[in-house]
């Protein structure tokens, strides 16, 4: 077992209780050091896992504060070493004096990650698993959160387990029909390989396809709210914050910066720029925040056009339109309170969804969560199905896929099994890579680099 590592397990500041996690060989011991139980007869050192001991905490001979410690087993623990949990009462002070204590009894503080990096390494979860831990603290909505869930059960981890069987076994029978034509191999018919290929090909494809949509519920999207001057795009913005967030007033170019505000919308996060009414203008001070808007518009994930229902249709909603064309872009046709003279259908080339409501009346945030969650692609993405949580598994994911392209091209144009064997074994290994079995030191690095002390 490696050397025994100490950190806060809860986040930092004032709490009801604070958890100071200790995992390694000498677990155990440390706690004994700083942790003495009210029941004298009870040693910390003989304790059996999942047991817990109450007693008090001791710094250089002092009671510091009173508490309960649960001691955990190696392998059945989090990190699959021995482990002891101190639960003390949550204060700064408090947690970072006993963590001082049991680095002075001799644990060391540990690094980003290394809790669950040890979980990794000693086999009790893999690296789809360890980085949805990550995944799942970092979650911005609910749906999110239930998709890492999903990730941290080893779901992603099965399905990729049986892609690999499948590939495994097509490989093994391809090497054995190729190097031992004197064994009486059956043959390997050119429609089942296809079959088999096509398939795994296709549960790649699944998985890829969902990876935008399940980082959207997890990290959220950046959505610009744009269009022409006056047509509501501030009551907007107060309508989905559920407050005054930004100015509104009958005066055309009153918001000339960019207004930002989080609100969750058809269950995604979303952080909402209201930005400059586009126009042409001669004041500088609204011509730099429609540059900004602009801006704003292109690196938006999201793009809400706010048109006037009462207005008809202008040149510049024309423009507006047709930069929208092909991107994720919703058409609101705001005031329908009003008489209407604006023809949806007119900008209906460009937009996928075209929402009409009033936001004034505080009408429409429903119908607009709706489209939000079709456009972005969530609104059939089932939280409890596998999912990619990762660059670094999307990249894996998308390599796999195309080595077997390649072993479907090498079928097609009849290149001989000895090419499909070598498509198929670089497939394998790019799987291999997702689930971290293979996984370099380099790779385990970056995964984890990323966590937080104390998990
Ligand atoms: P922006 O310049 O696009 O941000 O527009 P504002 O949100 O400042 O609104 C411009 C004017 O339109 C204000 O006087 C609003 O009260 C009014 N307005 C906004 N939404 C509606 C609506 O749904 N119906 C009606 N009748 N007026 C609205």
């Amino acid at each position: 077992m490696a050397e025994t590592i100490v950190a806060l397990a809860t986040p930092p500041g004032a709490g009801g209780i604070a958890v100071v996690r200790l995992s390694g060989e000498d677990a155990l011991a440390v706690a004994a050091k700083v942790f003495f139980p009210h029941n004298a007869a009870k040693k910390v050192e003989n304790a059996k896992g999942y047991t817990a001991l109450y007693g008090n905490f001791m710094v250089n001979g002092k009671p510091l504060d009173d508490g309960v410690a649960l001691f955990f087993r190696a392998p059945h623990s989090y990190t699959g070493e021995d482990v002891a949990e101190l639960s003390c009462h949550g204060g700064p002070v408090v947690a970072q004096s006993l963590i001082d204590a049991c680095i002075a009894a001799g644990a060391r503080p540990a690094g980003p990650g290394e809790y669950t990096r040890r979980a990794f390494l000693n086999g009790r979860i893999d690296l789809t698993q360890a980085e949805a831990v990550m995944s799942l603290i970092g979650a911005a909505g609910r749906q999110g959160a239930a998709l890492a869930r999903t990730a941290l059960d080893g779901a992603l981890a099965k399905r990729i387990e049986g892609f690999k069987q499948q590939l495994v076994a097509l490989a093994g029978h391809i090497a054995a029909w190729v190097d031992f034509p004197e064994e009486d191999v059956p043959a390997l018919e050119p429609e089942a390989l296809s079959a088999t290929l096509g398939e795994v090909k296709a549960g790649l494809s699944d998985l890829i396809r969902n990876f935008g949509a399940g980082a959207v519920l997890r990290e959220g999207v950046d959505a610009a709210i744009v269009g022409s001057p006056n047509v509501g795009k501030s009551t907007l913005l107060n309508l989905l914050a559920g407050f005054d967030r930004a100015i509104v007033t009958p005066i055309a170019g009153t918001t000339r910066d960019v207004v930002e505000q989080a609100v969750m919308l058809g269950g995604v996060r979303v952080t909402l720029r209201d930005t400059a009414g586009l126009r042409d203008t001669g004041d500088v001070v609204e011509a730099e925040g429609i540059r900004r808007s602009r801006r704003a518009m292109e690196e938006a994930g999201l793009v809400l056009a706010v048109f006037d229902g009462s207005a008809p249709l202008t040149e510049e909603d024309k423009q507006l339109a047709a930069v929208c064309a092909g991107r994720p872009a919703i058409a609101i046709v705001n005031k329908s309170d009003l008489p209407q003279q604006f023809d949806p259908a007119a900008i209906a080339g460009s937009f996928s969804e075209i929402v009409t409501l009033a936001a004034g009346r505080g009408e429409g945030a429903e119908l607009l969560g709706e489209a939000v969650r079709r456009v972005l692609g969530v609104a059939n993405l089932d939280p409890s199905a596998p999912c990619l949580v990762s660059q670094r598994q999307y990249a894996a994911a998308c390599e796999g896929r195309a080595a077997l392209e390649e072993a479907e091209n090498a079928l097609a144009g009849g290149f001989g099994l000895d090419a499909v064997s070598v498509c198929v074994d670089d497939a394998l290994s790019a799987l291999c890579r997702l689930t971290g079995e293979d996984a370099s030191d380099a790779v385990v690095e970056e995964v984890f680099s990323t966590f937080c002390v104390g998990k």
